[in-house]
């Protein structure tokens, strides 16, 4: 057996741990401050909640989902979930949430499962914060959503972020705006990749933002969604604009942009960092999903929402040189000598429930070797206790840079680290 985790899944060490911690922290802190609840939902779903919601052409269900068969072929298929919007609404629907006022303002972490070609930036199991609304549609939702993306990737210290912004239309528009991308698309036929020609007929507004540079020539004078819209659609957005510039949210109209969900229609957004045009760096996108609920099978609910990839959050940040506050690390480390380490580890005990960070490192080796491996851990301070510290009930606080040290009795050695703010 190979002692190696699954390609594109990696592990989190525990030098990267201030990362997730900061983001994730700051993001329950503004979702919970700005009216949402978490809502936490199964890793695998009914694979037909994907195909339906999701949509059969689209990349991720046609080869990008990790399947799951039963054993005897007695249950339906089922997949890890390839993204969380579609759970999210299945949830909404489930539990009853149409009958409380709406709209349900959720808020969502957690891991998805793509089975992407891996490299930078695209993982096989990657992390997302989800922020949904579900039960209105005024457009003042999507600019808010946007404006809480925009408010919590600031908070994390990024400045250059660019906003991109569309509107695909509805159901009553699209088929005609459809129709004419089709024609025009259709007389470039042999410039397209072999994936746009495939795309043409199931999935034609998918091919407006391949990175393909030989389908570049039939994308650039193609006609544009927003020139297309019915005037509910160019109402609302225009009225989601509206909202953005009293939130003071920079944007750039992108025609371009479509998303590779099929459950988007009227707004769609993708949030990035300047100077950084490729698509594995996006660090987010959203829109509407009004038609979503009908898809799943129940009647339709309007909705809008965001997906952050989280792990490009962080990339981010660390190519930013961004700095990010430092976990609590062990400040004490515990030594025993000449066969204590019960009492140590009686002391160890009381003094994590005091809420001091500390390690005991029981190694029955000599002292100076201890003493070596909590500098070595990290630790500030030590603490020494053998017999003659067990008796008297006082134990050696010993400073591992300077070399001073003190006898203390438990409460004076409590009072020290408080004082010193070693916690
Ligand atoms: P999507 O669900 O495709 O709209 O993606 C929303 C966000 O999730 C993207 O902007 C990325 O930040 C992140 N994301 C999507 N796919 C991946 C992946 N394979 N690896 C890492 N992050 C991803």
């Amino acid at each position: 057996m190979k002692t190696q985790s699954i390609r594109g899944m990696r592990d989190i060490l525990p030098v990267e741990q201030k990362y997730w911690q900061f983001c994730q922290d700051q993001f329950i802190h503004i979702a919970n401050r700005s009216g949402f609840r978490r809502l936490d939902l199964p890793l695998v779903e009914n694979i037909d909640l994907f195909k339906r919601g999701i949509g059969a052409s689209t990349d991720i269900v046609e080869k990008e989902m990790f399947v799951i068969k039963s054993n005897d072929g007695s249950e339906d298929d089922m997949a890890l979930r390839p993204e969380l919007t579609a759970g999210c609404v299945r949830a909404y629907i489930e539990n009853g949430f149409r009958t409380k006022p709406q709209p349900v303002n959720f808020y969502l972490l957690g891991t998805a499962y793509r089975r992407e070609r891996p490299q930078k930036n695209r993982y096989r199991e990657f992390r997302q914060l989800d922020l949904e609304i579900i039960g209105s549609e005024a457009p003042e939702y999507d600019a808010q959503i946007i404006e809480i993306s925009r408010r919590y990737l600031e908070s994390l210290g990024f400045n250059n972020l660019v906003i991109d912004l569309n509107s695909i239309g509805c159901n009553h528009c699209r088929p005609n705006y459809r129709a004419k991308l089709i024609k025009h698309l259709t007389s470039f036929k042999n410039d397209l990749c072999a994936d746009c020609q495939r795309r043409l007929e199931h999935n034609p507004l998918r091919v407006l933002d391949c990175k393909n540079p030989s389908c570049q020539k039939a994308v650039d004078n193609a006609p544009k969604s927003v020139d297309h819209l019915c005037n509910a659609c160019s109402d609302h957005f225009q009225s989601v604009q509206n909202q953005l510039k009293l939130f003071a949210v920079d944007y750039a109209i992108n025609p371009k942009l479509v998303r590779g969900l099929d459950y988007y229609n009227r707004t769609v957004f993708e949030i990035g960092l300047k100077g950084d045009s490729s698509r594995q760096s996006s660090l987010g996108g959203g829109g509407r999903f009004d038609y979503l609920a009908k898809l799943i099978g129940d009647k339709e609910i309007p909705a809008v929402g965001v997906a952050l990839g989280l792990d490009r959050i962080i990339n981010g940040l660390i190519e930013n040189e961004i700095i990010v506050p430092e976990n609590p690390t062990v400040q004490l480390s515990l030594i025993s000598i000449n066969g204590c380490e019960k009492e140590t580890m009686t002391i160890y005990n009381d003094l994590i429930l005091n809420g001091i960070y500390s390690r005991f490192l029981a190694q029955q080796l000599s002292l100076s070797n201890q003493l070596n491996l909590a500098a070595k851990a990290g630790s500030a301070l030590a603490l020494i206790v053998g017999p003659d510290e067990v008796i008297n009930e006082k134990y050696i606080l010993k400073d591992l840079l300077s070399g001073d040290q003190q006898t203390l009795s438990f409460d004076d050695l409590l009072l020290k680290l408080a004082n010193a703010k070693i916690v």
